[in-house]
């Protein structure tokens, strides 16, 4: 059987970890307890939680001509994930989020470089590749011209797009009726259906491609009536790309033809799966894992 294509048009970040006991005041130097990085950002991690599943990924994004662009296309590589159409941009910095962690807070400062080059134009030169996919899969970490584009281009090759909408910002009505699925968190939702320039119809339009991801209490979807999925109960580790893993399986799921309840319910374990270890990548199963914790 041949893999279902997906492709993911999106960031790709290094995270930058410090934990330190004390949070510097303006002006202060402070001794931190220790430093790592992990790859992220909401594109990559779904398109690693598609390949683990054995997808058939492609990537469209930018990286900087830096240490990290080069790390995280070997890395993405490393995890099935084809990078060819990720472009590197000269004098420009790899995307990365600086997390500081402090006695159970964090405060993140997200620094955009190079994801801002994914531009509708680099989008549209990759209209083979979007015409050729089973799925798109978008999130809102590059330009918002750019996901607009990337959704009319996958409407003129009737290809199926599912928009998980974070960080969630206004978006033009018109984009979210086009697209098939919309995956939001509780307050995403909130987000999406407060607004005052659709019709009731449109709205009930909008409810009908969501599929609410409600942390440890599982899923909601309102397509044939409201359906709600419960969640697994697991041994949380870290929560951090959850619904990254979430859209990665669902996408995998309904390109390999399954129903979208059957999706979610498969996506719902592979989450819970995924919040089991550290990190946002490192908990994302295989089709096997995944199949072995559902049985
Ligand atoms: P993040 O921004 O951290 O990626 P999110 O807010 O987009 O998360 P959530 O709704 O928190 O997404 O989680 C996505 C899905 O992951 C949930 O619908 C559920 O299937 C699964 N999940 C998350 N947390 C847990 C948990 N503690 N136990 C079991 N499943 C979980």
């Amino acid at each position: 059987m041949s893999k279902p294509k997906i492709t993911v048009i999106g960031s790709i970040n290094m995270d930058l970890v410090t934990k330190t006991n004390t949070i510097p005041k303006v002006g202060e130097t402070v001794l931190g307890e220790s430093f790592f990085t992990i790859p992220g950002g909401k594109g990559a991690n779904q398109a690693v939680a598609a390949a683990r599943l054995g997808a058939e990924v492609t990537m469209i994004g930018c990286v900087g001509d830096d240490a990290f662009g080069s790390e995280l296309k070997n890395h993405l590589t490393a995890q099935g994930v084809s990078m060819e159409n990720v472009k590197t941009i000269p004098e420009t910095s790899t995307g990365i989020a600086s997390i500081t962690l402090s006695n159970g807070d964090n405060s993140i400062i997200i620094v955009s470089g190079a994801n801002h080059f994914v531009t509708p134009e680099v989008v549209k030169q990759h209209e083979h590749i979007i015409a050729e996919s089973d799925i798109v899969l978008l999130q809102l970490e590059v330009p918002l011209q750019s996901v607009i584009e990337a959704v009319q281009l996958a409407r003129k090759h009737n290809v199926r797009v599912i928009l998980n909408p974070a960080p969630i910002q206004k978006l033009p009505k018109e984009l979210i009726l086009q697209v098939d699925y919309i995956t939001p968190n509780e307050h995403e939702q909130e987000m999406l259906l407060s607004r005052n320039d659709m019709t009731d119809e449109e709205l009930i339009q909008v409810k009908e491609k969501c599929i609410v991801t409600k942390g440890s209490k599982g899923v909601m979807l309102y397509q044939n009536g409201e359906t709600f999925i419960q969640g697994y109960k697991v041994k949380a580790v870290d929560s951090t790309g959850a619904g990254d893993s979430f859209n990665g399986a669902l996408a995998f799921s309904l390109s390999n033809g399954a129903a979208l309840k059957e999706s979610c319910q498969f996506a719902n374990a592979v989450a819970a799966l995924s919040v089991t270890k550290l990190g946002a990548q490192a908990g994302m199963p295989t089709l096997q894992e995944a199949e072995e914790f559902i049985s």
